[in-house]
């Protein structure tokens, strides 16, 4: 089995993980989906995927635990072998002011968006050293460089990714395995939508001029990223070009961190 082209992307059943999972896949990637998805979708989902060449694997386990991840983990050897590229993408958000915050989603949010990715590349990156190769995409977000308030659970879990990204960067510039975070501002996908809601409903205004202002609060360029611009941007870190990139924290955010 030619695992040499075989990637992991973590949340993929939707947003920017599933744009990822099809740039990949069409590239000739053997891909390794995952997410929460009931059968009926998950089938939904392979059939996106049935016309590429490489192999196609699914895996719901649940990420929120070091036993999730490491059920991931077989399921993915299983399905395509040890990943070469491993994308860290699963994630949640929940918005209210710190001394509000609920314990338990503080610490879901720093098991899904920070301890996973953890655990995920201490499984996977002693493969990745053994063939001299790696690639591994962290996506963190611009709350991994800058605060907003109402974010306490995911700015903390996104700045540690960025720190923790830069630490693997560090201890694996000997074996060719590079790791960078992509940082993103707005990106059009179901995780904003509860924000979206919230303000259309505080305000009185619909869904769209609700979108707008959310966007542009924060983001000078006031249009969300699509989700192809993620996709992309982590192929390009998987080829030759990009192969002296390490460490980097990659915002693709409408000029929000420039200011
Ligand atoms: P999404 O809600 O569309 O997708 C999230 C994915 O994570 C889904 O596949 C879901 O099933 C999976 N997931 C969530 N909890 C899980 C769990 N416990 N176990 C297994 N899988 C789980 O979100 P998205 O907007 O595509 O976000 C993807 C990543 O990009 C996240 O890390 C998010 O923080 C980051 N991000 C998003 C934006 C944005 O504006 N959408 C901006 C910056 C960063």
């Amino acid at each position: 089995q030619d695992t040499s082209r075989a990637v992991l992307i973590t949340g993929s059943t939707s947003g920017i993980g599933l744009a990822v999972a099809h740039v990949f896949g069409r590239a000739g990637y053997h891909v390794m989906l995952h997410g929460l998805a009931d059968a009926d979708s998950v089938q939904a989902l392979r059939q996106e995927f049935a016309d590429y060449d490489g192999k196609v694997g699914f895996s719901s386990a649940d990420v929120s635990s070091e036993e999730g991840c490491a059920q991931l983990v077989s399921e993915t050897r299983e399905a395509i072998g040890n990943p070469s590229v491993l994308v860290n993408n699963a994630g949640i958000q929940f918005t209210a002011p710190t001394h509000e915050f609920p314990s338990d989603i503080w610490q879901q949010i720093l098991a899904i968006n920070l301890s996973a990715s953890f655990y995920l590349m201490r499984d996977l990156v002693p493969a990745m050293r053994a063939t001299n190769w790696g690639r591994i995409i962290n996506i963190a977000s611009v709350h991994g460089l800058v605060a907003s308030e109402n974010k306490a659970g995911y700015c903390a879990a996104k700045h540690g990714l960025v720190g923790l990204t830069k630490v693997v960067a560090l201890e694996n510039a000997d074996c060719n395995i590079t790791a960078n975070a992509i940082c993103p501002g707005w990106v059009e996908t179901p995780l904003i939508q509860p924000q979206i809601e919230t303000i259309s409903r505080e305000q009185s205004v619909d869904l769209d001029t609700a979108r707008a202002q959310l966007v542009g609060a924060k983001q000078p360029m006031a249009k969300a990223s699509p989700t192809n611009a993620i996709a992309e941007l982590a192929m390009y870190l998987c080829g030759d070009f990009a192969s002296t990139i390490t460490g980097a924290s990659l915002p693709v955010d409408g000029g929000w961190t420039a200011q």
